[in-house]
């Protein structure tokens, strides 16, 4: 099939599905996004252009990835499905021949990250599949610092989860750790009727913004405040002195400021940072 060059639309997407006899896999979580005036939207939220160096993680059938390559930007889109590789290369193959655009087939949680990353910084830019997204985000927040913006779509509900304030009833684990490591808000809202086939949620876009200096802590700080987040949450509707019975004791969360009959939903990241370090410095004996 010839390429198109003529951005995305139903009727594109079917043509596509059906020359390569293709169904969409729903473990997948393969929604094709149909609609040319949204790629377009989320290509100027991300605000990419010819220097830039975009990872694109499940390209599927091209959709943003044309929209992508046509800002000139450096794009590289690892797509898991072999069946699918012939339909995108339909699509966006052109790219490829002229060294735009990098295909990779392979789970973008198992790359060879240093060998695709470089020494580049990234902008990430893609469509994500709903059933990983928060741990994928999370776990690249946390692994790959040279990823350092992101305009990505996610179900509505979790992006609302990432994205949320203390006191808020969609305030929770990933909302804490996501603000470890990055700024976040949701920049638009994308209708279910505008994918092949039509998902049963509604979706948001999010923008990401990695702090400067968040990967220069070290380590153990992440760890150990990752597992204070995850206990306390893990009994959301008790006060912090039981649920992190254990862990951090009534004296350790004054030390740290906090009211030890609080709970997890009120407590913001300085809050968790200052217990962290309040834990951290008497396991060393430093208090
Ligand atoms: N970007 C396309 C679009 O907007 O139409 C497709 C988006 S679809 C929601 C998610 C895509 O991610 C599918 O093509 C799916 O095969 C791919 N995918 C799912 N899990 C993946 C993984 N672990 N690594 C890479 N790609 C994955």
């Amino acid at each position: 099939m010839a390429p198109s060059g003529r951005g995305v639309s139903r009727t594109r997407i079917r043509e596509l599905l059906e020359a390569h006899d293709l169904g969409p896999s729903r473990a997948l979580g393969q929604n094709f996004l149909c609609d040319q005036g949204m790629v377009d939207k989320i290509v100027r939220l991300a605000g990419v252009g010819t220097d830039d160096h975009v990872l694109e993680i499940g390209p599927g059938l091209g959709s943003l990835t044309e929209g992508l390559c046509a800002t000139g930007a450096r794009v590289v889109a690892v797509e898991i499905d072999r069946h699918l590789i012939p339909a995108l290369t339909d699509q966006v193959g052109h790219h490829e021949e002229s060294g735009r655009l990098t295909i990779i087939n392979a789970d973008v949680r198992e790359l060879d990250w240093p060998s695709v990353l470089g020494d580049h910084r990234w902008a990430v830019v893609a469509n994500l599949p709903y059933n990983i997204a928060t741990p994928l985000i999370l776990d690249l927040l946390a692994e790959q610092p040279q990823l350092e913006r992101w305009v990505v779509m996610v179900q509505r509900e979790a992006g609302e989860r990432l994205v949320s304030d203390p006191g808020s009833r969609t305030y929770g684990i990933p909302s804490v750790l996501l603000a470890y490591w990055a700024d976040a808000r949701i920049v638009g809202s994308v209708p279910a009727e505008l994918f092949l086939p039509k998902p049963n949620v509604e979706s948001v876009l999010v923008e990401i913004r990695r702090r400067p200096g968040a990967a220069d802590a070290p380590d153990y700080e992440f760890a150990l405040l990752s597992r204070l987040v995850r206990t306390a949450f893990g009994q959301r509707r008790k006060m912090l002195r039981k649920s992190l019975a254990g862990m951090a004791d009534g004296d350790q969360l004054e030390t740290a400021g906090i009211d030890p009959t609080r709970r997890p939903e009120e407590l913001g990241l300085e809050h968790w940072l200052r217990l962290t370090a309040t834990v951290a410095d008497e396991a060393s004996g430093r208090t």
